[in-house]
């Protein structure tokens, strides 16, 4: 297997764009999963300037190489987030796994992403030769380029996220997180995100347009729930059908509204 661990941005690229077959290497969680390296060559990341979580202003960065553990003991991080690392049973996957292997990976469910979402937190991310930024939901549809750094713009969003699993020590099956302000008593700005209904993540937008219509006062668990059923069309597997997956996200969205209904009493 060809190894290379470059010292810049530039000189990654370069070698992504001149070896076919090569992937970058972060925590190597995903990569190493139940077999040797998948791709060859590898080109590790861990000498690029992409480590760290800062505070930028009033938005916190986090470094691509930062690892989920390091999330739980920064001061830094908001609380939404925290709680999302906590979720994530593995301590060693904790460990080694990479914020930027979570987000620019594409493994079959995450406690981060749909957090991440909800926060709506930016991307920044270097390709062509240039670093650039935009909001990690358009970031995921194309992956372009390094992920250098996740950007929590608006730390003080209020952010929950509920799972289910089919059993204690397995993966998540379905994980829904939530995102909104409260101000005199109605949400704005509310984003709505699932991971584990099929392969991609989903941001599910008549769900956040209703929650963005009405007080927290009239919120309709049966109208919010009966939105989310219908924009979703989750896919069943050996451990969990489509129908359990639709009864998982339920009684997600209700945990999620009774956090809304705490928040706004
Ligand atoms: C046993 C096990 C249990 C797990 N349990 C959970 C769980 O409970 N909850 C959960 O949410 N997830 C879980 N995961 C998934 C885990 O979160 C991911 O495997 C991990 O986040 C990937 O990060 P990494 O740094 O290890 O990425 P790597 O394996 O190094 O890379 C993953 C992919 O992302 C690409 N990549 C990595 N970093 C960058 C970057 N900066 N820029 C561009 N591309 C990049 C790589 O090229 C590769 O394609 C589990 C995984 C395993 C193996």
């Amino acid at each position: 297997m060809k190894y290379m661990a470059p010292a810049t941005l530039k000189e990654a690229e370069k070698l992504k764009d001149s070896l076919k077959k090569s992937r970058y290497l972060a925590g190597g969680t995903t990569l190493n999963w139940r077999s040797a390296p998948e791709g060859s060559p590898v080109i590790d990341l861990k000498n690029l300037p992409i480590h760290g979580i800062k505070k930028k202003g009033s938005a916190i960065e986090i470094g691509a190489l930062t690892v989920l553990s390091d999330l739980k003991s920064s001061p830094l991080i908001p609380a939404g987030l925290k709680e999302a690392v906590g979720m994530f049973d593995a301590l060693n996957i904790r460990n080694m796994a990479t914020v930027g292997g979570a987000s620019a990976g594409a493994f079959f469910i995450s406690n981060i992403l749909p957090v991440l979402i909800a926060y709506k937190a930016s991307a920044a991310y270097y390709f062509n030769s240039r670093k650039n930024t935009m909001l990690l939901e358009n970031w995921l549809k194309e992956k372009k380029g390094i992920l250098c750094s996740i950007l929590i713009t608006h730390p003080k969003r209020r952010v929950y996220a509920a799972q289910d699993k089919v059993a204690a020590i397995d993966f998540p099956s379905v994980v829904t997180a939530a995102g909104f302000n409260l101000t005199s008593g109605r949400i704005k700005d509310a984003v709505l995100a699932v991971s584990g209904l099929s392969g991609k993540l989903q941001v599910l937008t008549d769900a956040a347009a209703y929650l963005n219509s009405v007080s927290a006062e009239e919120l309709d668990f049966s109208r919010l729930n009966s939105i989310v059923q219908e924009s979703i069309s989750p896919s069943g597997n050996v451990k969990v059908s489509a129908r359990v997956k639709r009864r998982f996200i339920e009684k997600q969205i209700r945990e999620i509204l009774d956090h809304i209904g705490r928040d706004s009493s």
